[in-house]
């Protein structure tokens, strides 16, 4: 095992890190900004490196700083968290060339799978099934036209490098297509320095439907059943849960299989998630692989026991996974809140600020990954993600029931946060039901928005 590992993140996953790592007696090494110099991540850390000042290219994306930070501090390995470099081929291979370890798969795998385009085309080569669309990127509106005339419209403009729900387009008449295309181009090469686009056809009001993967350097993969992440706003996630109401007992064990092959396929080696989409009339086409640990990994965790970070630690050193497939059974529900720096009743626009009273909710089967403590300034240069509530029960019924007893627990004085509105959204008679699909926040947002008033 690892003697000592550099955590390149920061906020409650780089907490979440550490505390994996100080379970399994590894040091840590934490690295900063100079906004960041309270932060929890630093002081929780064995020893902190500042890396930069606040703005993140500067510092959380400083590979040369990074690098430096890890070899210096005498790690032998590197978790990159979620976001800024988890998903950087190129990161990963200078760690390994700067004799540190990648606690993720090979820059190859993530090459493959980062290129969204490219990664549909490998899928359907390998039989797993794609949402019908571009073979690989389109190079113009011109030929993005053809295409969608072909597939029929609504289509789905997407940023082959794209991520957090930005760099997309529904496109639903031929007119709206050339200045759509060149509205995701720009904020794809905004965004993410690439603005190669593909083509999807919409699927209307899916599911969204991911599988959680884990795979070891001796070739054993499974998966750790699915998370239905269908509560979405603008493409995000806002609340996760497993199991789907949507899948039945067959629905679920093809998904987990055509997971593990689309998996297999990409030569996949730690912990992963494979994304599909689910239509109404129960078939599923993969939409992107993620080579990283998720934001809403905790729900997985709860059902199946089995905390991920750990393995993904385990599988970096060469160690078998720790669960066989069979063992793999989750029990009970699970449920995720994301508490956002966010004010709901302005179009959930980022409001980060000091945390002037915390309380954070406990008691039987309820989780909370934060950063934040009292007096913590939220800062306003990185993501607005402030704290996960995550609940566990044995039925779906329950699990809602501690979910809105631990929301009403929690206090968040000093800025707007999304936990009013998930508290509601937990009322609303259809997330009760289960019956809920991509297309329903955006359905009821004014109806939740309009209990608050
Ligand atoms: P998850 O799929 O784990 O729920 P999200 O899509 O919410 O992840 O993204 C997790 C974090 O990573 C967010 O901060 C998001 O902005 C960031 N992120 C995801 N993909 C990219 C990308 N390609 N480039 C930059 N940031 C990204
Ligand atoms: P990102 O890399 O930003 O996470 P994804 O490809 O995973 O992008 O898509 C994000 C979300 O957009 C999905 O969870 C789903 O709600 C929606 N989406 C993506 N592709 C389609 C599609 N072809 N049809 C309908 N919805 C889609
Ligand atoms: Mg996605």
């Amino acid at each position: 095992m690892f003697k000592r590992v550099l955590i390149a993140n920061r906020g409650e996953i780089a907490v979440r890190v550490i505390r994996a790592c100080q379970e399994l007696g590894i040091e840590t090494v934490a690295v900063y900004s100079t906004a960041d110099a309270d932060a929890l991540h630093v002081q929780l850390a064995d020893r902190a490196v500042c890396v930069g000042p606040p703005r993140a290219a500067e510092s959380y994306l400083n590979v040369p700083a990074l690098l430096t930070a890890g070899v210096e501090s005498g790690c032998d390995a590197v978790h990159p968290g979620y976001g800024f470099l988890s998903e950087d081929a190129a990161f990963a291979d200078l760690c390994v060339k700067s004799g540190l370890t990648f606690i993720g798969p090979p820059g190859c795998v993530i090459r493959r799978m980062g290129d969204k385009a490219a990664a549909r085309s490998l899928m359907r080569g390998s039989g797993v099934p794609v949402v019908p669309g571009s073979d690989g990127p389109v190079a113009d509106s011109d030929a993005a036209l053809r295409l969608a005339e072909e597939i029929g419209y609504p289509v789905l403009l997407k940023a082959s490098a794209g991520g957090g729900g930005r760099g997309m387009r529904r496109v639903d008449r031929p007119e709206e297509l050339p200045a759509l295309f060149q509205e995701a181009k720009r904020e794809a090469e905004s965004c993410f320095g690439n603005g190669t686009l593909y083509l999807e056809k919409l699927i209307i009001n899916p599911r969204h439907i991911e599988f959680q993967i884990l795979a070891d350097q001796q070739g054993n993969v499974i998966h750790l059943g699915e998370r239905d992440c269908s509560i979405q706003r603008k493409n995000q996630k806002l609340v996760e849960e497993s199991p789907s109401r949507a899948l039945t007992p067959g629905l679920r064990q093809a998904m987990g299989e055509t997971a593990v092959a689309a998996a297999r396929a990409a030569g996949y080696v730690n912990a992963g998630t494979v994304e599909f989409v689910l239509d109404s009339a129960g078939r599923f086409y993969f939409i992107e692989m993620n080579t990283r640990i998720q934001v809403e990994h905790p729900v997985t965790e709860l059902v199946t026991g089995v905390d991920l970070v750990r393995e993904q630690l385990r599988i970096a050193a060469g160690l078998p996974l720790s669960v066989r497939q069979e063992e793999a059974l989750p029990a009970g529900y699970a449920i995720e809140c994301r508490i956002n720096a966010e004010d709901p009743a302005q179009d959930f626009r980022p409001c980060p600020g000091t945390t002037k009273f915390l309380h954070l909710p406990g008691g039987p089967g309820v989780r909370v990954d934060t950063m934040l403590y009292n007096g913590y300034a939220v800062s306003p240069y990185y993501d607005s993600l402030a704290a996960k509530v995550v609940v566990h029960a044995s039925t779906r019924l329950e699990a809602i029931r501690k979910m809105r007893r631990a929301l009403s627990e929690l206090v968040v004085e000093g800025y707007p946060t999304t936990a009013s509105f998930c508290y509601l959204l937990l009322h609303h008679p259809e997330f009760v039901q289960g019956r809920y699909d991509t297309g329903f926040l955006a359905g009821h947002m004014e109806e939740i928005l309009a209990w608050e008033k």
